[in-house]
C-alpha cells in the first residue's frame, strides 16, 4: 500500500467515459482523473462541470478490413474493396491529457462517477453516480476503484449493490 500524505484529508477521483476517433462502435474507453481543486467537486456535483476533454496518443492503427497493422496491409484508407471501405481503427491508445470542461465536444464524453475519500480514523467513502452511457459503466468504475486500491472490498460490494437499485445518486460508506 502506498504511503499517504497525512495532510491530505480529502481525495477525489472521477471516472468517466471518453471517446477517440474510431469507426469502431467501441470507440470509448474509461478514464480516471484525480481532482486536486476542491472547488471543482461542488461544480461536478451540481452538474456545472461534468464534461471531459481528452488528448490521445495512438500507438497503433489497424486496418478495418483484415484487422492488421495499417502500415503493413495493402489497402488504402478511404478506398472501397468489394463491399468494404478501408478505415483506420485506433489501437493501443493512451490518454495523455484529460481535463474537466463544462460542455464536452461529445456529450458521451463525461464524468459518470465521482469518489470522495475522507481520510479520518475510519475513512469515509462517498460515491456519486451520475448518468451512465451503458449499464455496465458504473460497475466497471466501481471495480476499477477497487483494483486501484481506492476503496476497500466492503465498499465495493456496498456501492455495487446500492447502484443496482438506483442508477443515479450518492452513497456513503460506512
Ligand atoms: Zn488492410
Amino acid at each position: 500500500m502506498k504511503a499517504r500524505n497525512p495532510n491530505e484529508m480529502m481525495r477525489t477521483f472521477v471516472f468517466g467515459s471518453a471517446q477517440y476517433a474510431s469507426p469502431d462502435k467501441d470507440g470509448y474507453i474509461s478514464v480516471e482523473l484525480k481532482i486536486t481543486n476542491e472547488e471543482m467537486v461542488s461544480k461536478i456535483v451540481s452538474g456545472e462541470y461534468r464534461g471531459l476533454s481528452v488528448a490521445w496518443k495512438v500507438r497503433k492503427w489497424e486496418c478495418s478490413i483484415r484487422h492488421e497493422n495499417l502500415e503493413e496491409c495493402p489497402h488504402e484508407v478511404g478506398r472501397r474493396y468489394d463491399d468494404l471501405i478501408c478505415q483506420m481503427i485506433a489501437r493501443d491508445i493512451q490518454a495523455i491529457e484529460l481535463s474537466v470542461v463544462s460542455v464536452p465536444q461529445d456529450p458521451r464524453c463525461r464524468i459518470i462517477d465521482m469518489l470522495v475519500v475522507r481520510n479520518r480514523k475510519n475513512p469515509e467513502y462517498i460515491w456519486y453516480g451520475f448518468r451512465v452511457n451503458t449499464e455496465l459503466d458504473r460497475f466497471k468504475n466501481i471495480q476499477k476503484a477497487y483494483e486501484r486500491g481506492l476503496i476497500p472490498a466492503k465498499a465495493t460490494f456496498f456501492f455495487s449493490k446500492f447502484f443496482s437499485i438506483n442508477s443515479e445518486g450518492k452513497a456513503v460508506f460506512p
